[in-house]
């Protein structure tokens, strides 16, 4: 009220920093209103912009040092604040958000990693293990084994393409989280598919698209009918061109195993199974089969892609990087060949 006598008996300007008279000449004129160069202020730092000559952010009526500037939450809406440990930040979605939603129960799409947005719904909950879909990715997610297997058949194709046909069908089956997991011998690793060998055993596999986990699943018996390899288990619920890669991935340990391979190190063999999804990834998005994939689908692709270049993993991402560099060396056919003599890359 006094704020708004004195401006109208003296003409002052009132400061939209602090709310008192600006009785200076100098004076900046930003953000709809009137500041004391003194109360220009980042709203971040609360250091002084110099609003006059410093370019800056702003957000709302607040400015900010383009330094100091934090971008909207996708959660929650609000400024992500500024943190050591920086935001939750994913590169290759542009999804921004605060570093507490990390532990705030919000949902995170096991598939693409993006954070559920509040006041939204449509994530889905697997229930299993805590996985959820975000919708884009549960729209082409596969639930059931037999729904797969059309898949498993062109990732059959693609082997004999490549002059590598496992001849053996050995079974492809899909599976929740734990029975996969009792199958893996390094568990701290982040897996969703294996190619079991050497053993004869009873599974559960997933065969009716059931949200409660009891009715979902029945039982069937790995045999070593088909040699050394007994099955291949994939993660229920993952995106078509996800469990795509996976088969890919794990078709090369299958035909390995099946064409004589002695065992490999670790890198050398997942590398080389990485190298094979990578491969079968790179075709299906370049390929000119228009509608095969959605738009998204192909965007999930060029994600998962990028994750397997990228994977800090020792194992996984080294072994990856050395068997791509090998094969554009020396093409597909001589690393192999050199990996069945020596059981390692050409370097
Ligand atoms: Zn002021
Ligand atoms: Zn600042
Ligand atoms: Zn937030
Ligand atoms: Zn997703
Ligand atoms: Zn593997």
């Amino acid at each position: 009220m006094y704020n708004q006598i004195l401006k109208n008996i003296f003409g002052y300007r009132i400061c939209a920093g602090c709310n008192s008279a600006i009785c200076e000449s100098r004076k900046i004129n930003s953000l709809d209103g009137y500041w004391h160069m003194d109360c220009f202020r980042c709203r971040a730092c609360n250091q002084p912009i110099d609003g006059l000559r410093e370019q800056f952010a702003s957000c709302g009526r607040y400015p900010y040092h383009r330094s100091c500037y934090r971008p909207k939450c996708d959660v929650c809406k609000n400024i992500v604040p500024s943190n050591p440990l920086g935001s939750l930040t994913n590169p290759f979605w542009k999804q921004e958000a605060c570093p507490s939603h990390a532990h705030d129960g919000t949902p995170r799409c096991t598939c693409c990693f993006r954070l559920q947005p509040r006041r939204t719904k449509g994530y889905v909950d697997l229930h299993d293990a805590n996985r959820k879909l975000c919708p884009e990715c549960m729209d082409s997610a596969i639930m059931v084994t037999n729904k797969c297997q059309p898949l498993y058949a062109e990732i059959h194709q693609f082997y004999e393409g490549l002059h590598m046909p496992v001849n053996k069908r050995v079974p492809l089956l899909l599976v929740e989280y734990d029975q996969l997991y009792a199958m893996v011998s390094n568990k701290t690793l982040d897996i969703k598919g294996v190619c079991v060998r050497h053993m004869e055993s009873t599974i559960n596999i997933v065969t009716r698209q059931h949200t409660t986990p009891e009715k979902r699943t029945r039982p069937f018996k790995l045999t070593l009918d088909h040699g050394i390899v007994s099955g291949i288990l994939i993660l229920f619920g993952l995106p078509r061109i996800l469990s795509g890669f996976l088969i890919a991935h794990e078709m090369m340990h299958a035909w390995m195993n099946l064409s004589g391979y002695q065992p490999m190190s670790e890198e050398v063999e997942e590398g080389i199974s990485q190298v094979m999804g990578h491969m079968w990834l790179e075709c299906e998005l370049s390929s000119s089969r228009n509608g095969k994939w959605s738009q998204f689908e192909r965007k999930l692709g060029e994600f998962f892609k990028f994750q397997v270049e990228v994977s800090p993993c020792p194992i996984y991402g080294n072994g990856f990087r050395k068997g791509h560099q090998a094969v554009q060396k020396y093409g597909l056919k001589k690393t192999l060949q050199h990996m069945r003599r020596t059981g390692n890359f050409p370097f």
